[in-house]
Protein backbone atom coordinates (compact mmCIF):
# COMPACT_ATOMS: atom_id res chain seq x y z
CA UNK A 1 0.00 0.00 0.00
CA UNK A 2 0.89 3.49 -0.42
CA UNK A 3 3.11 4.64 2.56
CA UNK A 4 0.85 6.49 4.86
CA UNK A 5 1.61 7.84 8.25
CA UNK A 6 -0.57 6.26 11.15
CA UNK A 7 -4.45 8.63 11.40
CA UNK A 8 -3.69 9.82 8.20
CA UNK A 9 -6.77 10.69 6.39
CA UNK A 10 -7.14 9.79 2.76
CA UNK A 11 -9.37 8.52 0.15
CA UNK A 12 -8.45 6.54 -2.75
CA UNK A 13 -9.71 7.80 -6.20
CA UNK A 14 -10.23 5.19 -9.10
CA UNK A 15 -8.95 6.55 -12.56
CA UNK A 16 -11.91 6.17 -14.61
CA UNK A 17 -14.82 7.46 -15.77
CA UNK A 18 -15.19 11.41 -14.38
CA UNK A 19 -11.52 11.38 -13.15
CA UNK A 20 -10.50 12.46 -16.48
CA UNK A 21 -12.49 16.15 -16.69
CA UNK A 22 -12.82 16.42 -12.58
CA UNK A 23 -9.52 15.41 -10.65
CA UNK A 24 -8.18 18.43 -10.49
CA UNK A 25 -11.01 19.83 -7.93
CA UNK A 26 -11.37 16.30 -6.36
CA UNK A 27 -7.87 16.75 -5.79
CA UNK A 28 -7.39 20.34 -4.80
CA UNK A 29 -10.29 20.31 -2.58
CA UNK A 30 -8.96 17.26 -0.60
CA UNK A 31 -5.80 18.29 -0.26
CA UNK A 32 -6.72 21.79 1.38
CA UNK A 33 -8.51 19.43 4.23
CA UNK A 34 -5.62 17.39 4.69
CA UNK A 35 -6.76 14.76 3.39
CA UNK A 36 -4.18 12.98 1.12
CA UNK A 37 -5.17 11.21 -2.28
CA UNK A 38 -4.43 8.07 -3.86
CA UNK A 39 -5.31 7.12 -7.13
CA UNK A 40 -4.98 4.01 -9.07
CA UNK A 41 -2.23 3.51 -11.36
CA UNK A 42 -3.01 3.45 -14.87
CA UNK A 43 -5.24 1.64 -17.08
CA UNK A 44 -3.68 -1.79 -18.43
CA UNK A 45 -4.60 -4.99 -20.09
CA UNK A 46 -4.99 -6.75 -16.38
CA UNK A 47 -7.01 -3.42 -15.21
CA UNK A 48 -9.63 -3.89 -17.79
CA UNK A 49 -9.76 -8.22 -17.11
CA UNK A 50 -10.15 -7.22 -13.69
CA UNK A 51 -13.02 -5.14 -14.26
CA UNK A 52 -14.72 -7.38 -16.92
CA UNK A 53 -14.80 -10.15 -14.69
CA UNK A 54 -17.04 -9.12 -12.55
CA UNK A 55 -19.65 -7.39 -14.55
CA UNK A 56 -22.02 -8.62 -17.68
CA UNK A 57 -20.18 -9.11 -20.87
CA UNK A 58 -22.50 -6.21 -22.20
CA UNK A 59 -21.23 -3.33 -19.69
CA UNK A 60 -19.59 -0.52 -21.63
CA UNK A 61 -15.67 -0.65 -21.85
CA UNK A 62 -15.23 2.45 -19.24
CA UNK A 63 -17.57 1.40 -16.44
CA UNK A 64 -15.54 -2.44 -16.67
CA UNK A 65 -12.59 0.01 -16.03
CA UNK A 66 -13.59 1.48 -13.57
CA UNK A 67 -14.56 -1.18 -11.68
CA UNK A 68 -11.25 -2.67 -12.26
CA UNK A 69 -9.45 0.43 -11.25
CA UNK A 70 -11.25 -0.41 -7.60
CA UNK A 71 -10.13 -3.75 -7.26
CA UNK A 72 -6.59 -2.32 -8.19
CA UNK A 73 -6.68 0.11 -5.04
CA UNK A 74 -8.50 -2.57 -3.09
CA UNK A 75 -5.62 -4.14 -4.08
CA UNK A 76 -2.79 -2.12 -2.72
CA UNK A 77 -5.03 -2.07 0.48
CA UNK A 78 -6.90 1.38 0.14
CA UNK A 79 -9.84 0.60 1.84
CA UNK A 80 -11.82 4.02 1.71
CA UNK A 81 -12.80 4.74 -2.11
CA UNK A 82 -14.46 7.76 -3.87
CA UNK A 83 -17.36 6.89 -6.07
CA UNK A 84 -19.51 9.45 -6.56
CA UNK A 85 -23.36 9.29 -7.66
CA UNK A 86 -24.05 11.76 -10.39
CA UNK A 87 -27.48 11.83 -10.65
CA UNK A 88 -28.44 14.89 -12.35
CA UNK A 89 -25.85 17.99 -13.41
CA UNK A 90 -28.72 20.45 -14.39
CA UNK A 91 -32.97 20.23 -13.94
CA UNK A 92 -34.15 17.23 -16.18
CA UNK A 93 -30.63 16.30 -17.42
CA UNK A 94 -29.22 13.43 -16.50
CA UNK A 95 -26.44 10.94 -16.48
CA UNK A 96 -27.02 7.51 -17.81
CA UNK A 97 -27.82 4.74 -15.21
CA UNK A 98 -24.56 3.23 -15.16
CA UNK A 99 -22.83 6.17 -13.73
CA UNK A 100 -26.35 7.04 -11.44
CA UNK A 101 -26.01 3.88 -10.46
CA UNK A 102 -22.40 3.74 -10.11
CA UNK A 103 -21.55 3.27 -6.44
CA UNK A 104 -23.89 0.64 -6.66
CA UNK A 105 -22.32 -1.76 -9.30
CA UNK A 106 -19.34 -1.15 -7.18
CA UNK A 107 -20.65 -2.34 -4.23
CA UNK A 108 -22.82 -5.18 -5.29
CA UNK A 109 -19.81 -6.53 -7.65
CA UNK A 110 -17.12 -6.17 -5.22
CA UNK A 111 -17.66 -8.37 -2.07
CA UNK A 112 -15.00 -7.29 -0.24
CA UNK A 113 -14.95 -4.92 3.03
CA UNK A 114 -14.35 -1.40 2.35
CA UNK A 115 -15.70 1.93 3.18
CA UNK A 116 -17.35 3.62 0.25
CA UNK A 117 -17.22 7.16 -0.25
CA UNK A 118 -20.79 7.96 -2.34
CA UNK A 119 -22.46 11.69 -1.83
CA UNK A 120 -24.60 12.30 -4.49
CA UNK A 121 -25.34 14.86 -6.83
CA UNK A 122 -28.85 14.82 -8.43
CA UNK A 123 -29.80 18.16 -9.49
CA UNK A 124 -33.28 17.64 -10.44
CA UNK A 125 -33.95 16.93 -6.75
CA UNK A 126 -34.20 19.39 -4.27
CA UNK A 127 -31.23 19.55 -1.68
CA UNK A 128 -29.20 17.85 -3.67
CA UNK A 129 -26.72 20.63 -5.72
CA UNK A 130 -23.13 20.22 -5.52
CA UNK A 131 -22.86 21.86 -2.23
CA UNK A 132 -24.62 18.68 -0.94
CA UNK A 133 -22.45 16.68 -2.98
CA UNK A 134 -18.74 18.16 -1.06
CA UNK A 135 -20.42 17.38 2.21
CA UNK A 136 -21.24 13.94 1.48
CA UNK A 137 -17.78 13.53 0.29
CA UNK A 138 -16.41 14.61 3.67
CA UNK A 139 -18.32 13.38 6.53
CA UNK A 140 -16.76 10.68 6.57
CA UNK A 141 -14.17 12.57 7.77
CA UNK A 142 -15.78 14.22 10.12
CA UNK A 143 -15.69 17.71 8.45
CA UNK A 144 -18.91 18.95 8.18
CA UNK A 145 -18.25 23.21 8.75
CA UNK A 146 -19.54 25.08 6.03
CA UNK A 147 -16.96 27.58 5.61
CA UNK A 148 -14.00 25.19 5.63
CA UNK A 149 -15.93 23.08 2.99
CA UNK A 150 -16.31 26.17 1.13
CA UNK A 151 -12.69 27.61 1.77
CA UNK A 152 -11.48 23.78 0.26
CA UNK A 153 -13.92 24.46 -2.78
CA UNK A 154 -12.30 27.41 -4.05
CA UNK A 155 -8.69 25.46 -4.04
CA UNK A 156 -10.32 22.75 -6.05
CA UNK A 157 -12.35 25.51 -8.28
CA UNK A 158 -8.55 26.99 -8.91
CA UNK A 159 -6.82 23.85 -10.10
CA UNK A 160 -10.06 22.87 -12.37
CA UNK A 161 -9.74 26.13 -13.66
CA UNK A 162 -6.82 25.98 -14.66
CA UNK A 163 -7.25 22.63 -16.23
CA UNK A 164 -9.96 23.82 -18.60
CA UNK A 165 -8.43 27.00 -19.19
CA UNK A 166 -5.28 24.86 -20.67
CA UNK A 167 -7.74 22.28 -22.51
CA UNK A 168 -9.69 25.14 -24.13
CA UNK A 169 -6.25 26.45 -25.47
CA UNK A 170 -5.44 23.17 -27.61
CA UNK A 171 -2.58 22.47 -24.27
CA UNK A 172 -2.61 18.35 -24.15
CA UNK A 173 -4.39 16.44 -21.76
CA UNK A 174 -1.78 15.24 -19.57
CA UNK A 175 0.21 18.51 -19.88
CA UNK A 176 -3.02 20.21 -18.45
CA UNK A 177 -3.35 17.80 -16.05
CA UNK A 178 0.30 17.89 -14.84
CA UNK A 179 0.43 21.49 -14.95
CA UNK A 180 -2.60 22.24 -13.08
CA UNK A 181 -2.08 19.74 -10.17
CA UNK A 182 1.02 21.83 -9.76
CA UNK A 183 -0.70 25.02 -9.72
CA UNK A 184 0.28 26.35 -12.80
CA UNK A 185 -1.06 27.54 -16.36
CA UNK A 186 0.75 27.26 -19.63
CA UNK A 187 -0.89 28.81 -22.58
CA UNK A 188 1.44 28.16 -25.52
CA UNK A 189 -0.37 26.65 -28.35
CA UNK A 190 0.27 23.25 -30.50
CA UNK A 191 2.33 26.15 -33.65
CA UNK A 192 3.11 23.21 -35.90
CA UNK A 193 1.65 23.06 -39.79
CA UNK A 194 -1.03 20.12 -39.70
CA UNK A 195 -2.30 19.12 -43.44
CA UNK A 196 -5.52 18.15 -41.54
CA UNK A 197 -8.07 19.13 -39.30
CA UNK A 198 -10.06 16.87 -37.47
CA UNK A 199 -13.18 17.22 -34.50
CA UNK A 200 -12.84 14.01 -32.52
CA UNK A 201 -16.09 13.79 -30.27
CA UNK A 202 -16.31 11.31 -27.68
CA UNK A 203 -16.05 11.01 -23.54
CA UNK A 204 -12.82 11.71 -21.62
CA UNK A 205 -13.21 8.88 -19.90
CA UNK A 206 -13.44 7.21 -23.58
CA UNK A 207 -9.97 8.71 -25.20
CA UNK A 208 -8.28 10.31 -22.57
CA UNK A 209 -7.78 6.48 -21.35
CA UNK A 210 -4.34 6.48 -23.05
CA UNK A 211 -4.65 1.79 -22.92
CA UNK A 212 -8.55 2.21 -23.84
CA UNK A 213 -8.24 4.55 -26.97
CA UNK A 214 -4.47 3.38 -27.40
CA UNK A 215 -3.32 6.96 -27.62
CA UNK A 216 -5.94 8.34 -30.46
CA UNK A 217 -4.46 11.63 -29.75
CA UNK A 218 -0.47 10.83 -30.16
CA UNK A 219 -1.78 8.33 -33.77
CA UNK A 220 -3.77 11.06 -35.33
CA UNK A 221 -0.84 13.87 -34.75
CA UNK A 222 1.73 11.38 -36.42
CA UNK A 223 -0.41 11.25 -39.38
CA UNK A 224 -0.69 14.58 -39.84
CA UNK A 225 -4.07 15.54 -38.21
CA UNK A 226 -4.52 18.36 -35.97
CA UNK A 227 -7.10 17.34 -33.31
CA UNK A 228 -10.01 19.51 -32.17
CA UNK A 229 -12.71 18.21 -29.54
CA UNK A 230 -15.03 19.35 -27.07
CA UNK A 231 -12.46 20.72 -24.55
CA UNK A 232 -11.78 23.81 -26.57
CA UNK A 233 -15.29 25.04 -27.15
CA UNK A 234 -17.00 27.26 -24.50
CA UNK A 235 -20.57 26.17 -23.13
CA UNK A 236 -22.36 28.72 -25.16
CA UNK A 237 -20.29 27.20 -28.46
CA UNK A 238 -21.76 23.86 -27.60
CA UNK A 239 -25.53 24.83 -26.87
CA UNK A 240 -25.36 26.60 -30.54
CA UNK A 241 -23.90 23.38 -31.40
CA UNK A 242 -27.01 21.40 -30.27
CA UNK A 243 -29.08 23.79 -32.08
CA UNK A 244 -27.34 23.33 -34.95
CA UNK A 245 -28.33 19.84 -34.68
CA UNK A 246 -31.83 20.80 -33.62
CA UNK A 247 -30.87 18.81 -30.60
CA UNK A 248 -32.69 19.05 -26.99
CA UNK A 249 -30.31 18.81 -24.40
CA UNK A 250 -32.03 15.38 -21.91
CA UNK A 251 -28.20 13.21 -21.27
CA UNK A 252 -25.81 14.96 -18.71
CA UNK A 253 -23.25 14.36 -21.85
CA UNK A 254 -24.68 15.77 -24.45
CA UNK A 255 -22.82 18.84 -24.85
CA UNK A 256 -19.52 16.84 -25.65
CA UNK A 257 -20.85 14.80 -28.25
CA UNK A 258 -23.74 16.35 -29.87
CA UNK A 259 -23.18 19.93 -28.86
CA UNK A 260 -19.63 19.43 -30.25
CA UNK A 261 -20.46 17.70 -33.24
CA UNK A 262 -23.13 20.70 -34.16
CA UNK A 263 -20.57 22.95 -33.62
CA UNK A 264 -17.76 21.54 -35.61
CA UNK A 265 -19.98 20.11 -38.76
CA UNK A 266 -20.58 24.07 -39.40
CA UNK A 267 -16.87 24.56 -38.86
CA UNK A 268 -15.22 25.15 -42.48
CA UNK A 269 -11.61 24.62 -40.85
CA UNK A 270 -12.96 21.18 -40.17
CA UNK A 271 -12.22 18.52 -42.93
CA UNK A 272 -13.91 15.38 -40.70
CA UNK A 273 -15.33 14.50 -37.75
CA UNK A 274 -14.69 11.34 -35.94
CA UNK A 275 -16.29 9.88 -32.83
CA UNK A 276 -15.57 7.19 -30.65
CA UNK A 277 -17.64 5.69 -27.84
CA UNK A 278 -17.69 2.18 -25.94
CA UNK A 279 -19.99 -0.60 -27.42
CA UNK A 280 -22.87 -1.30 -25.97
CA UNK A 281 -23.50 2.76 -24.89
CA UNK A 282 -26.92 3.39 -24.99
CA UNK A 283 -26.86 7.64 -25.12
CA UNK A 284 -24.34 7.72 -27.72
CA UNK A 285 -25.83 5.46 -29.77
CA UNK A 286 -28.67 7.92 -30.23
CA UNK A 287 -26.73 10.74 -30.44
CA UNK A 288 -24.16 9.38 -32.99
CA UNK A 289 -27.01 8.39 -34.98
CA UNK A 290 -28.11 11.92 -35.52
CA UNK A 291 -24.66 12.90 -35.69
CA UNK A 292 -24.17 10.96 -38.70
CA UNK A 293 -27.12 12.07 -40.13
CA UNK A 294 -26.14 15.72 -39.71
CA UNK A 295 -23.03 14.77 -41.39
CA UNK A 296 -24.46 13.80 -44.42
CA UNK A 297 -26.43 17.55 -44.61
CA UNK A 298 -23.10 19.19 -43.99
CA UNK A 299 -21.31 17.20 -46.23
CA UNK A 300 -18.73 16.10 -43.71
CA UNK A 301 -16.83 13.17 -43.62
CA UNK A 302 -17.19 10.75 -40.65
CA UNK A 303 -15.49 7.89 -39.00
CA UNK A 304 -17.92 5.90 -36.39
CA UNK A 305 -14.93 3.92 -34.51
CA UNK A 306 -16.87 1.70 -31.50
CA UNK A 307 -14.27 0.57 -28.84
CA UNK A 308 -14.26 -2.63 -26.17
CA UNK A 309 -11.67 -4.45 -24.40
CA UNK A 310 -11.35 -6.64 -27.22
CA UNK A 311 -10.72 -3.83 -30.00
CA UNK A 312 -7.28 -4.71 -31.64
CA UNK A 313 -4.52 -2.06 -31.75
CA UNK A 314 -3.59 -2.67 -35.88
CA UNK A 315 -7.55 -2.55 -37.07
CA UNK A 316 -8.32 0.50 -35.03
CA UNK A 317 -4.95 2.48 -36.98
CA UNK A 318 -6.39 0.84 -40.02
CA UNK A 319 -9.41 2.52 -40.14
CA UNK A 320 -7.51 5.87 -38.79
CA UNK A 321 -5.10 6.03 -41.73
CA UNK A 322 -7.92 4.83 -44.55
CA UNK A 323 -9.90 8.25 -42.83
CA UNK A 324 -7.19 10.30 -42.91
CA UNK A 325 -6.01 9.54 -46.73
CA UNK A 326 -9.31 10.09 -47.62
CA UNK A 327 -9.33 13.52 -46.12
CA UNK A 328 -5.91 14.47 -47.53
CA UNK A 329 -7.10 13.10 -51.40
CA UNK A 330 -10.54 14.91 -51.15
CA UNK A 331 -8.99 18.03 -49.86
CA UNK A 332 -5.92 18.27 -52.48
CA UNK A 333 -8.91 17.68 -55.28
CA UNK A 334 -10.97 20.20 -53.64
CA UNK A 335 -8.04 22.63 -52.83
CA UNK A 336 -6.66 22.42 -56.40
CA UNK A 337 -9.18 21.36 -59.42
CA UNK A 338 -6.76 22.88 -61.74
CA UNK A 339 -4.28 19.84 -61.35
CA UNK A 340 -6.88 17.53 -61.07
CA UNK A 341 -5.07 14.72 -63.54
CA UNK A 342 -2.18 15.18 -60.81
CA UNK A 343 -4.43 14.47 -57.78
CA UNK A 344 -5.60 11.68 -58.92
CA UNK A 345 -2.79 10.03 -58.92
CA UNK A 346 -1.60 11.18 -55.53
CA UNK A 347 -1.49 8.31 -52.82
CA UNK A 348 -1.25 9.15 -49.70
CA UNK A 349 0.99 7.12 -46.86
CA UNK A 350 2.00 7.60 -43.98
CA UNK A 351 5.50 8.50 -45.33
CA UNK A 352 3.73 11.31 -47.12
CA UNK A 353 2.05 12.39 -44.39
CA UNK A 354 4.72 12.51 -41.79
CA UNK A 355 6.30 14.48 -44.58
CA UNK A 356 4.14 17.21 -44.70
CA UNK A 357 4.12 17.50 -41.20
CA UNK A 358 7.72 18.27 -41.02
CA UNK A 359 7.41 21.18 -43.69
S1 LIG B 1 -22.81 7.02 -21.22
FE1 LIG B 1 -22.36 5.15 -22.34
S2 LIG B 1 -20.15 4.87 -22.15
FE2 LIG B 1 -20.79 6.29 -20.55
S3 LIG B 1 -21.17 5.02 -18.78
FE3 LIG B 1 -23.14 5.28 -19.82
S4 LIG B 1 -23.28 3.50 -21.17
FE4 LIG B 1 -21.13 3.68 -20.53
Amino acid sequence: MTELAQDEKYIGIPRGMSYYEHYPFWYGFFNALGIKVILSDKTTKQTVSKGASLVVTETCLPIKIFIGHVVELLENGVKRIFVPSLQSIAPKIYNCSKIRGLPDLVRNVIKEDFELVEPTMDKSEKNQGFYELLKGSVKCFGITDFDTIRKASKVGWRLYNNFTTMMRNGIPYKEALRNALNGKVILKDDDNDYPINVALVAHGYDVLDDHACMKIFDKLKKMGVKVFSSWQLTDEQKIEGLNTLHQKMYWANELEMTGAAGHYLKDNTIDGLITVNSFGCGPDSLMIEKIIRKAKDFNKPILCLTIDEHTGEAGFVTRLEAFTDMLYRKKHIIQDPSKKKKTNAYAPSTNIIETAVKQ
